[in-house]
Parts: structure tokens; C-alpha cells; sequence
């Protein structure tokens, strides 16, 4: 997913109805990715397996902006390879939450975060991304 495609989504997108796992009544993308405590706990999952030292994303700071710090604060060695992280942890929040509306998946913060750990060894196997400096050796 492009950058460019994510800030449009969280500026722009209201999505219609409410996530499977919350009880909020109106989602926003900001909510779905920063907000939520289902998602702030993959963060959370997904940003200690990396030992990476930014805090997880909340309600109160813009998404882009978050992003943008967590990766500005890291080691330039790292930065890359977060980058990409968050990009596909953001993506992969967003098809769970589609699978769970679409095709009555059931929520599991660990099934999701395993899913995410396992792509992402996907993507440094892959090259180009920078990953495999901050996933850990299995
Ligand atoms: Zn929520």
C-alpha cells in the first residue's frame, strides 16, 4: 500500500458500521488502526517482536504523524525496515477487519499477529524492504 493511498484513507474514509470487536459506533481508519484496543494490542505484539522502542499508536495523535515519528526516532539502521513493518501491520489489520465482516472470521489478536510475523519473514525472505534487520532470528 502506498503512503500517499494510507493518508488518503485515514484523512478521507469514514467506513460504515462498526468493527466486529468494538463497540464504537462510527469507524474511522484513525480508530481501526490507532485507536482501537484490539489493534493497539497487535501493535503492541507486533513492535515488542521487533524490539523496537516506539511507543504504540492511540487515539489522541494522527496515524501518518505516529508513523512517521516512531520511524524518525529509530536507529537509521532500522528505519527502513519499520517502515515496512507498519505498512503491512496496518494492512493486515485492515483485511482482518474485512475478513471478519465479510466472511464471519472470529477475532483473535493472536491469530493476527502470528499472520503478521509470518508475512513479514515473508517480505525480508523477499528483499528490499529492509526488514530483515529488525525481525529476529527464528
Ligand atoms: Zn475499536
Amino acid at each position: 500500500m502506498a503512503l500517499d493511498h494510507l493518508h488518503y484513507l485515514l484523512g478521507e474514509l469514514l467506513l460504515p458500521g462498526a468493527l466486529p470487536w468494538c463497540l464504537q459506533e462510527e469507524e474511522t481508519m484513525q480508530h481501526l488502526l490507532a485507536g482501537c484496543s484490539f489493534s493497539r494490542q497487535i501493535w503492541h505484539e507486533t513492535l515488542s517482536w521487533v524490539r523496537s522502542p516506539a511507543d504504540i499508536p492511540n487515539s489522541d495523535t494522527d496515524f501518518y504523524t505516529w508513523w512517521e515519528t516512531a520511524c524518525n526516532r529509530s536507529p537509521s539502521s532500522a528505519r527502513k525496515g519499520l517502515a515496512s513493518l507498519i505498512i503491512l501491520t496496518a494492512w493486515w489489520i485492515w483485511k482482518h477487519r474485512n475478513a471478519c465482516i465479510f466472511d464471519g472470521e472470529q477475532p483473535s489478536t493472536s491469530r493476527l499477529s502470528g499472520t503478521i510475523r509470518d508475512e513479514a519473514c515473508m517480505w525480508a525472505k523477499a528483499g528490499g524492504t529492509g526488514l530483515h534487520t529488525i525481525i529476529p532470528e527464528r
